[in-house]
């Protein structure tokens, strides 16, 4: 492992100017933002990232949780998701991120992982983590062991014949559901991205994960106020009840009237090569009584253009499942 520099950054300018240097994007560059370092420190031990300085964002002013003017949420890149996930408003009007953040990882990690940190974890991929196999993510050009080796966890939806890896958070597949804004701050100004921007598809370069450019630094992110009466859920399937990504999650954000859906924001985890938002299934549900052959429609449309793998044939029904049973839990709680 290659012995690395540490600087703290008191100043967002003095951090974005150290992250500015670096000359390829952030990821696989040689100057890094650490934050809680729960997903960065991981790839440093195995040699999958071996950036030469380090810079601790940790005491930036960026720690705070704040209700904005219009009834949305402003929420500091470097809170915790434990934070985040207690927080009133949060458990009140966005009980989805509260769910899907409780979801994942364990308490002590979820005490260190921060909002940007989440947004920005890398694949769990196994031949990304292990640096004697190929990997276009890790090692352009050099081929993907997954497609013809394990494959089993791997994503069905958004993937190239170049990557099929999946993108494993559960808070972001919430804020696709929620419609979230990332802003950032960069050598160029100030930005800010709705979340299903982003992240990017693999196509033919799955080493960019996405849209940072060198010195960007995510500040915040932002949640616009909840739609009246709505409800919403985060349902995550996976091999067992703690310690483990999704197989397949679903993040449901449901108004209903006398029975029928009139505005609906529905996302998939574990199936995608970026946090899946699905439109197709919201058209299926918008204006359609809340029953089980409307939910069945949505989710057909949802897995419409799922390309399974060797292993992996089983994520499309289950994805499916996992849908329809969120969409009949948070309609009977309306
Ligand atoms: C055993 C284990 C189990 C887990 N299980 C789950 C799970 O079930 N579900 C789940 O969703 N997650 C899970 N996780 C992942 C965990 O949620 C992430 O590791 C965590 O959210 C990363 O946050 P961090 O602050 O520690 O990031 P760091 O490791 O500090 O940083 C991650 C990346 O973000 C960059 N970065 C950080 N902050 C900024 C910023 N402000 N601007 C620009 N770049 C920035 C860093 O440079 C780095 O590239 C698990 C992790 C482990 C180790
Ligand atoms: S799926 Fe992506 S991350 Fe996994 S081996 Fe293939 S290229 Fe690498």
């Amino acid at each position: 492992m290659k012995l690395f520099e540490l600087t703290r950054a008191d100043d967002p300018a003095q951090a974005i100017a150290a992250g500015a240097k670096a000359t390829t994007a952030q990821q696989g560059a040689d100057i890094r933002f650490i934050a809680g370092g729960t997903n960065l420190v991981d790839f440093m031990k195995l040699n999958v990232e071996t950036p030469g300085k380090l810079v601790d964002i940790n005491h930036l002013p960026f720690d705070k949780i704040e209700s904005l003017p219009d009834g949305g949420l402003k929420i500091g890149a470097v809170v915790r998701n434990t934070d985040l996930a207690q927080h009133a408003v949060v458990r009140k009007n966005y009980a989805v991120l509260s769910q899907a953040l409780l979801s994942g990882a364990s308490v002590q990690l979820r005490n260190m992982a921060t909002t940007a940190g989440n947004l920005l974890q890398r694949t769990r991929c196994m031949y990304f983590r292990d640096t004697a196999m190929a990997c276009n993510k890790r090692e352009p050009g050099s081929g993907c062991a997954a497609i013809t080796g394990v494959n089993r966890g791997l994503a069905i939806l958004g993937t190239s014949e170049h990557c099929i890896a999946t993108n494993p958070s559960d808070m972001n597949v919430a804020l696709a559901a929620l419609e979230a804004v990332i802003h950032i701050r960069g050598p160029k100004g100030e930005r800010s991205v709705p979340i299903d921007d982003f992240h990017l598809l693999p196509g033919n370069t799955p080493q960019r994960e996405t849209i940072l450019e060198p010195g960007d630094l995510i500040t915040h992110v932002t949640l616009p106020p909840p739609s009246p009466g709505a409800r919403s859920l985060y349902l995550k399937l996976r091999d067992r009840a703690s310690f483990e990504f999704a197989l397949a999650s679903a993040a449901v954000v449901i108004t209903a009237e006398g029975g029928t859906i009139t505005r609906a924001r529905v996302a998939l985890g574990g199936v995608g090569a970026k946090p899946w938002r699905s439109r197709e299934a919201e058209v299926e549900l918008t204006w359609q009584p809340a029953n089980q052959s409307v939910f069945q429609k949505a989710a057909d449309s949802a897995l419409r253009e799922a390309k399974p793998q060797s292993q992996n044939g089983f994520k499309v029904e289950l994805a499916k499942r996992c849908l329809v049973h969120a969409l009949k839990l948070v309609t009977q709680t309306a």
